[in-house]
């Protein structure tokens, strides 16, 4: 007795197939897709048929029972059964030669390439281009690693103006804004001082002609020495108020005029600029002073706003007596210079030079 399967389809004699351990049987129906076949639709009717494959040692075999179209009511029977009945003879039986593996990328076949990698389901790769992809992954994370470096390597900061970068003589040796610096931006970040104390704004220029090639970022403290120079102003006489206020509308827009075209100029030449206020917190200023120099903090911020550039508020980060130098109460000491240096480290990492809104630091 063996197990077999019997297919009848109407009348006819069912076809008989032993079950055995060797052989794989598959029965299908099939109806393939009449869409693309605009001929003869009838040539692409459904069918059914009956194969399998049989192990032989190593080699197997292409097995076939039935192959048959259907027609309409076709009545197919299916029975799973033990008999000993007769079995229908094979219609073919040949030897299966497995198409040659080839990889999924170029194609070369197998016997074609040094090696072929599965990567499961129906996909593989070759020797030859697991190699070009390595090259393509190489190329990419030498690209992003050339963009990292360069970066860091180019990072270069210039301190351009006056006395509130330029103040080594008036702190301890290692003090200074620049040393302070220095000492505390990144290995790849460099900082140049071009400052020079006592320098007013058209002094500047000159700076400006020694900026190094690569420089990245420039951060500019100018204005306090223009406003120094009208202290004399303070003692001339004057009938009215009006009259008074008509001496500072002078100043005032000599100085707007001169600030705007040297940081449009700086602008021109270094995209990321950052500005400073004048610092007002200098221990013993005489009050009507501070009222003076409101409108020179009042055009920097506006000329800085109008170009969307950022802004170190001096006014509000030296704001204690020991910001400023005993040797001269008008410029940074050792811990005014460290806090300057704390907001152009940071400003230099974190700040969006992209954002169009303006950002005060302090
Ligand atoms: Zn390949």
């Amino acid at each position: 007795m063996k197990k077999q399967f019997h297919i009848k389809i109407n009348d006819e004699d069912s076809t008989i197939i032993d079950i055995n351990s060797d052989e794989s049987i598959s029965f299908d129906i099939y109806h393939p897709a009449t869409k693309f076949n605009k001929d003869d639709c009838s040539e692409f009717g459904p069918f059914y048929k009956i194969d399998g494959l049989r192990w032989k040692n190593k080699e197997h075999f292409h097995l076939s029972w039935a192959e048959k179209k259907l027609k309409l009511n076709d009545k197919i029977s299916f029975q799973y059964i033990e008999g000993d009945l007769e079995t229908t003879p094979l219609k073919k039986e040949e030897k299966y030669i497995e198409l040659e593996l080839t990889c999924s990328f170029c194609d070369k076949k197998a016997s074609e390439t040094q090696q072929l990698i599965d990567g499961g389901l129906l996909a593989r790769i070759c020797n030859e281009c697991v190699q070009v992809c390595q090259c393509e992954i190489d190329k990419d994370n030498l690209k992003h690693k050339d963009m990292s470096t360069n970066e860091d390597q180019i990072t270069h900061i210039i301190l351009i103006g006056d006395s509130i970068f330029d103040n080594a003589e008036y702190v301890n040796k290692g003090d200074s804004v620049i040393e302070q610096l220095q000492t505390n931006i990144p290995i790849n970040c460099k900082a140049t001082l071009l400052a020079v104390d006592g320098d007013v704004i058209n002094d500047v220029y000159a700076q400006l002609e020694m900026i190094p090639k690569v420089t990245t970022h420039a951060f500019l403290s100018i204005g306090g020495n223009d406003a120094l120079r009208i202290v004399n102003v303070l003692q001339q006489a004057s009938s009215t108020v009006g009259e008074a206020m008509e001496i500072f509308t002078g100043i005032r827009l000599d100085f707007q005029k001169r600030y705007r075209e040297l940081i449009t100029q700086i602008k021109l030449k270094i995209d990321k600029l950052i500005i400073c206020t004048i610092h007002d917190s200098v221990p013993d200023i005489e009050p009507r002073a501070l009222t003076a120099l409101s409108i020179f903090n009042e055009i920097i911020l506006k000329e800085a706003f109008s170009i969307g550039v950022a802004v170190i508020d001096l006014r509000l980060l030296c704001n204690e007596k020991e910001d400023y130098s005993t040797i001269s109460p008008i410029e940074p000491s050792g811990q005014g210079a460290r806090k300057i240096v704390e907001q152009i480290v940071k400003i230099t990492k974190e700040h969006d030079f992209n954002c169009a809104i303006p950002h005060v630091y302090k």
